[in-house]
């Protein structure tokens, strides 16, 4: 290594801090490697930079809204629904990472520690068994490595360390995990679950499962977290850790093993790669405020920068060895793109049940697992897609018909109103070659890295896969006795989904693929990519619980190597 710095030398080196970046820290820390963490973001630390958890509506001065000129600024991160004036200092600025829309793309970006599990949904499904064989039988893509059975043990190492509600339903469409207790259907939801499997013995209609405490366990106690309180406002950062982030669970296990040294505001602009020793030796990294250039090494590299950010980082570490990307022998990184196809929803009321309420605000919905091509292929689609609902009372908003004020408005604002069902889909997209992304030649990002160009669209089978569940869903709302059905479709662009993977794929095959089955590039092996630029395809579910368990299971196997003398 040719910096004597001590400073600067480190076992293992994990580039981002999100949701997969906080396991691999976790889990190399755990293993007991000195482990620098680097990542592109401010630094946020769990409770006290969560300036927002605590405010009530009047407290802000849009009342949560965001002024024009904001929005103006932003229109990529305004599309995103949880972009508001409670969150949007966890968002990147558009202006700060540019990037080129070949095709229109909604690139949803963090900027801070701990990444997007500050953010996010926190809804978490296992894949199934189907979901991993899907590529190898239907040959739309090149064969998982591994077998949900090799991953399993893995699923239930992350659920038990993150907290993960659910119900055992018994499904082998949804694999049951190690799960705390359940959230509730309410008696809508429940109605409608009774008729919609009544007539379809192939569909299930069961609750959510979701990262959020619903009764915490000695090892969240550890964590220093508690109950969720439900008060959805976990985007604002939950100061009671009551769901899972990287900044409430896995980045302060880390730190507390004293392994950990973290650098926030630090770009990886590439990967150092030395051509005699034929591995990786470092990251070349940016300070995100002076712009100077420092050099950190290490045995082993994890990229988890987020999907577009890790094959960017990839496509932008070239040398001598490897002119056109780190690994990219087979001139396939960047390519095979896929995310999840969120056009389609639905509305509809329901009538009666107006004795009935329910209390607290669910963090989860109702979910049936797809139903579609599971054991063969049956539809003029490839693939399928979940569905989520939830069934609600309209609030204090649903007024008095010819009424704004006055003694009968006020009466009526004091009842819930009736009862509204919305409906979503969750889409399969099959990754194509020609979803790609790759580097312009010619313009960079204010630190001088290449930007980005995506490439990344709808196609034929999208739109079938759209059709087939918008008319499904509003015969499944009809066999609900749902009335007034209306049917979106919102032609919203891939990213906004937020669920984008693929462009650096794992595979058995090294003419086909860029990563062996333990996530390590086929030809550079101490370089590890365990979010979701990892992914063959990209299934029905929510992906974050597939990320947490692939990345433990690389950052186990790397520990395991380096012990050998193999890395
Ligand atoms: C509003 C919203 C709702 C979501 N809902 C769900 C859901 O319900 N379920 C689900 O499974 N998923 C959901 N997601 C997606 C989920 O957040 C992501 O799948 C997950 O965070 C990806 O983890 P990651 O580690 O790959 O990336 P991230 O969590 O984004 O972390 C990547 C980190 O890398 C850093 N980084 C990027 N580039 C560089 C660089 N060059 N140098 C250094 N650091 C860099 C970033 O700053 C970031 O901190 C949602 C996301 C959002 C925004």
């Amino acid at each position: 290594m040719s910096d004597q710095n001590p400073e600067h030398v480190f076992d293992a080196i994990v580039v981002g801090s999100g949701i997969s970046g906080g396991w691999a820290a976790k889990e190399l820390c755990d293993k007991g490697l000195r482990t620098l963490v680097l990542d592109r973001g401010k630094d946020v630390k769990h409770i006290k930079d969560y300036p927002t958890a605590m405010k009530a509506p009047w407290e802000f001065p849009h009342r949560g809204r965001l002024p024009l000129k904001v929005l103006e600024e932003n229109p990529i991160a305004a599309r995103c629904y949880a972009y508001d004036e409670t969150a949007a200092h966890f968002f990147l600025k558009d202006k700060d990472q540019p990037y080129i829309q070949e095709k229109p793309f909604d690139w949803i970006r963090p900027d801070q520690v701990g990444g997007k599990s500050l953010m996010w949904a926190r809804q978490t499904q296992r894949w199934s068994r189907y979901d991993f064989e899907g590529p190898g039988r239907d040959g739309f893509a090149v064969e998982w490595p591994f077998t949900y059975d090799e991953l399993a043990p893995w699923y239930s190492y992350v659920e038990l360390f993150a907290g993960i509600s659910g119900n055992r339903d018994g499904l082998d469409t949804l694999p049951d995990g190690e799960f705390l207790p359940p959230w509730e259907m309410n008696r809508a939801e429940q109605s409608m679950r009774q008729k919609i499997e009544a007539r379809h013995r192939d569909r299930n209609v069961i609750i959510g499962r979701c990262a959020h405490l619903t009764a915490p366990q000695q090892i969240h106690k550890d964590q220093g977290r508690m109950q969720c309180q439900a008060r959805h406002l976990c985007q604002r950062g939950c100061p009671f850790g009551g769901y899972f982030s990287s900044n409430s669970s896995t980045l302060p296990w880390a730190q507390k093993t004293g392994n950990l040294t973290l650098r926030p505001d630090a770009i990886v602009h590439s990967v150092i790669y030395d051509d005699i020793k034929g591995k990786a030796t470092g990251v070349r990294v940016i300070d995100a405020h002076t712009k100077k250039i420092t050099e950190y090494f290490a045995k082993i590299i994890f990229i988890n920068a987020s999907t577009l950010s890790t094959n960017l980082i990839l496509l932008n570490s070239v040398s001598r060895r490897f002119p056109n990307g780190l690994g990219n022998d087979n001139g396939l990184l960047g390519k095979y793109i896929a995310f999840h196809n969120y056009r389609g929803n639905l509305s509809a009321s329901l009538e009666g049940m107006e004795d009935s309420y329910y209390s607290g605000k669910r963090p989860c919905a109702v979910m049936m697992p797809n139903f579609r091509n599971v054991h063969r292929q049956e539809t003029d689609f490839q693939r399928g897609y979940m569905v989520f609902f939830s069934a609600g009372r309209s609030g204090w908003g649903h007024g008095v018909p010819g009424a704004q004020a006055g003694g009968e408005f006020k009466a009526a604002i004091a009842d819930p109103g009736g009862w509204g069902v919305y409906m979503m889909m969750q889409g399969e997209t099959i990754p194509r070659e020609s979803n790609h992304v790759r580097l312009s030649k010619d313009q960079t990002d204010p630190w001088g890295i290449p930007q980005l160009i995506t490439s990344v669209g709808y196609d034929e089978n999208d739109e079938r896969l759209l059709k087939d569940f918008l008319n499904t869903g509003a015969e499944m709302l009809e066999t609900a006795g749902a009335k007034n059905i209306s049917v979106t479709d919102t032609k919203q662009a891939p990213g906004l989904d937020i669920h984008e993977v693929g462009g650096v794929r794992m595979g058995k095959d090294p003419a086909t693929s860029l990563l062996n089955k333990w996530n390590q590039l086929h030809h550079c092996q101490n370089v590890f990519v365990t979010d979701g630029a990892c992914m063959v395809s990209t299934s029905t579910q929510n992906p974050s619980l597939t990320f947490m368990a692939i990345t433990a299971r690389a950052a186990n196997h790397a520990v395991e190597e380096l012990k050998k003398g193999n890395l």
